[in-house]
């Protein structure tokens, strides 16, 4: 194993022994791309869809929260171009993972030729869909066929015309959704990188259908985009905006960029893209379901289908990414130690509280109560008192909780505790009456 694969194993074995992520129902042998989230995963991933949530819908006036199903009829795919789209037959290049179409022989020949002398294999050909089908009602006949959604897109197109009647919005308005998508990834990798079953996050905003409008909401939403994703605790040269090329556009793209972050494993990745989409997905909708999804202005009363610039981001990938981005091997005290230093806005713990001895009743009491009064204040503070406070630290440390408070003989005394930093090791006495507010401040 290579260096930059041992760092991603580092993360996987770390993410398992202190409860983020683990492989999906592992103890029947797991399920290739499928992967459950322990007691701390969970609340790093609530974390980064709460700030995702504030950010795009709930702090802004002109977007709208919603939730679609993730069931929907075959007719909504056929529509949205991903039944059609998706269907090639596909052979997959045992050496590199590439996958060519199987009836191109020079592609197959082009690709043969990167790997010069190597012996290439590939696996047999199978027509790919990447939509996962079942089925509804007691019957598998064809008219109960559903999809799992492939994407979170199509809820809020589908929906646009309820939005539109209940809500009564003006252009340009957005609808924002989080939830499941799933894709029948031929070959899922890198742990949660590529995965069959994952969470999306994304913004559709509907804009009148003109040049100069998307050009300049476009750059907005691509930098809106940008500063949300380093608020997530990212440094700047490991984030990049990269344009697509016209030959790697979805079918709905007018333009495309994605944010891309330097992956310890594997160069620069996707995490996030903005899309153009034009007016795609409203007219198409509107073809396959004979229903009109204009927008009227009530004005002018111009008639016309609205612009959708997307910003659709991974869930799952923005937890892998802080998680590669915060991994990090010192020293303190000199002593070797791994800890996450992850941003206090989405560290799973914000402070863990402990008694300096677990066995002495006083200490225990204060400690107790300074917990209970410090957890009505900030949400995600942790109690822990397993172990020795070496252990402790390091513990903390390793699961990325930017403070620990050390209840210990001379808080009984003079009511402050020790304040312990995590990324510099520092301790700082504070007033108990002054923690709450301590840590707000040192939270930013
Ligand atoms: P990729 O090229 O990596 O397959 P994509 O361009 O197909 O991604 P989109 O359809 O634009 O991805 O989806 C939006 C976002 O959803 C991506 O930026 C990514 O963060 C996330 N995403 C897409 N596919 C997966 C997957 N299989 N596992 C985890 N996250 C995914």
């Amino acid at each position: 194993m290579d260096e930059k694969e041992r760092l991603l194993q580092d993360l996987v074995s770390l993410a398992k022994r202190r409860g983020f992520i683990y492989q999906g129902s592992e103890i029947y042998g797991g399920l290739a791309g499928i992967y459950d989230y322990g007691p701390l995963g969970v609340e790093l991933r609530h974390n980064i869809k709460q700030y995702f949530w504030d950010s795009f819908i709930r702090d802004r006036e002109d977007v709208y929260g919603m939730s679609a199903a993730i069931l929907m009829p075959e007719r909504v795919w056929e529509a949205s171009g991903h039944t059609e789209g998706l269907t090639d037959p596909l052979v997959e290049c045992k050496r590199c993972n590439e996958r060519v179409r199987a009836d191109q022989q020079e592609a197959i020949a082009d690709h043969e030729k990167k790997h010069k002398k190597e012996k290439v294999e590939w696996t047999d050909p199978r027509v790919f869909n990447l939509l996962v089908e079942t089925h509804l009602g007691a019957s598998k006949k064809s008219a109960s066929k559903v999809y799992l959604r492939g994407e979170i897109t199509q809820g809020v197109h589908v929906n646009f015309k309820n939005i539109i009647d209940s809500m009564h919005p003006k252009l340009p308005f957005g609808i924002g959704q989080i939830g499941k998508a799933f894709r029948n990834e031929i070959t899922p990798r890198d742990f949660l990188f590529r995965q069959r079953e994952f969470e999306q996050m994304e913004l559709q905003y509907y804009i009148r259908p003109e040049e100069k409008e998307g050009r300049t909401q476009f750059e907005y939403w691509k930098k809106f985009s940008l500063d949300w994703y380093y608020g997530l605790g990212f440094k700047k040269e490991s984030l990049r905006l990269r344009q697509h090329a016209e030959d790697e556009r979805a079918h709905y793209a007018k333009d495309a960029w994605d944010i891309e972050y330097h992956t310890p494993f594997a160069g620069w990745k996707e995490a996030w893209g903005i899309h153009h989409r034009g007016d795609w997905d409203l007219r198409r909708h509107s073809e396959f379901s004979k229903v009109d999804l204009s927008y009227r202005d009530e004005t002018t009363g111009e008639k016309f289908i609205p612009w959708d610039i997307e910003c659709s981001g991974g869930v799952d990938r923005a937890v892998l990414f802080a998680l590669l981005e915060a991994y990090t091997e010192d020293k303190l005290g000199g002593e070797k130690r791994v800890y996450l230093k992850l941003s206090p806005r989405i560290a799973p713990v914000k402070a863990a509280v402990f008694p300096l001895l677990r066995n002495k009743e006083t200490l225990v009491k204060k400690a107790r109560g300074i917990y209970e009064n410090l957890k009505k204040e900030i949400p995600g503070v942790m109690w822990d008192d397993n172990g020795n406070i070496g252990k402790r630290y390091r513990r903390q440390d390793e699961i990325g909780t930017p403070f620990c408070i050390t209840i210990d003989f001379d808080t009984l005394e003079d009511d402050t505790v020790t304040v312990r930093d995590r990324d510099t090791g520092a301790q700082t006495r504070v007033k108990t009456g002054e923690l709450a507010s301590y840590l707000s401040e040192h939270m930013v």
